[in-house]
């Protein structure tokens, strides 16, 4: 047995004996997990706004050492730090070859990875193992890119970010933060976020944001037309999901530009006709982390970035109800949990 996240319904998170994960199918590994931590996409049941229909253990971003591997699993081995996914792929199939792993046809989402150990099906195309194991310090930033720093890439490369490009993010939570990052790593000198907390629109600047805009709706439209020549900005990342960020980054977005939407959309609809006549590309769904992990990994080994600051919460597993609180009542940006020696 071990302990492990598991939501019973809005704002019950429990820490509690859940059956340890072991190998089911061949192509599986089980891993001990280093460190996990809550998502912003975990709010959403926790709010009760996307219902959960029985006790649901929590958890989709981690990594840490291989324990176990199934019989079929060729490229992974018991005693590699690995980092993985929210959604295992085979990385083989045609979905997989043109880099839209998220859409694998053979995908399973990973569930459960706020506890000691965690099952990974597909490891040899889900998990990723780096040459060494990290030192502790490198931790957070190698977590980061399982989900949200992955998915703040995704967001700035399906808005066709490059160097020269005028770039604003909607969303000032991780992965919006995050998205700022990415945008400062492919080289982008103008950067507006639009936030209205001090503490992250001072993470923004940290990460490469130049200019900030506080207004929001049709005034937070305005005064990005203002900062670009009056037509928008080149390239808009979309970090909410929901019908009013969805429609400050079309907005915001100059005809012919890109909007990058990775917010999980919760009851966003769009009418056809504004958005013919709007002039946009439109590019998002659930990042491909598994296309990144290689390069992202490389760039924190290398020390160019450290998307681990997005993490101001760090606790043991066993107060993950707590970091889920922090994080709802906007406490907390992003909570880590420490895994280890947790049982
Ligand atoms: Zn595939």
């Amino acid at each position: 047995m071990m302990r492990g996240a598991v939501l019973y319904g809005p704002r019950d998170v429990r820490f509690e004996k859940r059956d340890e994960p072991k190998i089911i199918k061949q192509t599986d590994a089980v891993i001990r997990i280093s460190s996990a931590c809550v998502c912003g996409s975990d709010l959403w049941p926790y709010r009760g706004i996307q219902p959960i229909e029985q006790p649901t253990p929590m958890g989709h971003e981690y990594c840490g050492i291989v324990e176990e591997v199934g019989r079929a699993v060729k490229s992974i081995k018991p005693g590699q730090f690995v980092i993985g996914s929210f959604f295992a792929s085979d990385n083989t199939c045609p979905t997989c070859h043109i880099g839209y792993q998220s859409s694998c046809q053979h995908r399973e989402l990973v569930g459960g990875a706020q506890a000691p150990f965690l099952r990974v099906p597909l490891a040899d195309g889900t998990l990723v193992a780096t040459h060494d194991v990290p030192s502790q310090d490198l931790i957070p930033s190698l977590l980061a890119l399982s989900d949200v720093m992955g998915t703040g890439w995704f967001a700035a490369d399906a808005a066709n970010v490059k160097p020269g490009s005028t770039v604003a993010v909607v969303g000032d939570g991780a992965v919006g933060l995050l998205g700022v990052l990415s945008a400062k790593q492919m080289g982008v000198e103008r950067i507006i976020a639009m936030s209205r907390h001090a503490s992250r629109q001072k993470l923004a600047r940290e990460f490469g944001a130049t200019d900030i805009v506080t207004e929001r709706g049709d005034e937070g439209v305005a005064r990005i037309k203002e900062l670009t020549k009056g037509i928008g900005a080149d390239s808009v990342l979309e970090c909410v999901g929901t019908q009013e960020s969805m429609m400050q980054a079309i907005n915001s977005t100059r005809p012919g530009g890109y909007i990058g939407y990775v917010g999980v959309p919760h009851g966003v609809s769009l009418d056809g006709e504004q958005l013919f006549f709007s002039h946009v590309h439109l590019h998002g769904g659930p990042a491909p982390v598994r296309r990144y992990l290689p390069d992202l990994i490389k760039l924190v080994f290398d020390g160019k970035m450290n998307p681990g600051k997005v993490f101001d919460l760090a606790l043991p597993l066993d107060q993950v109800a707590e970091g889920y609180r922090a994080m709802d009542e906007r406490r907390a940006i992003k909570t880590l949990l420490h895994a280890n020696g947790t049982k």
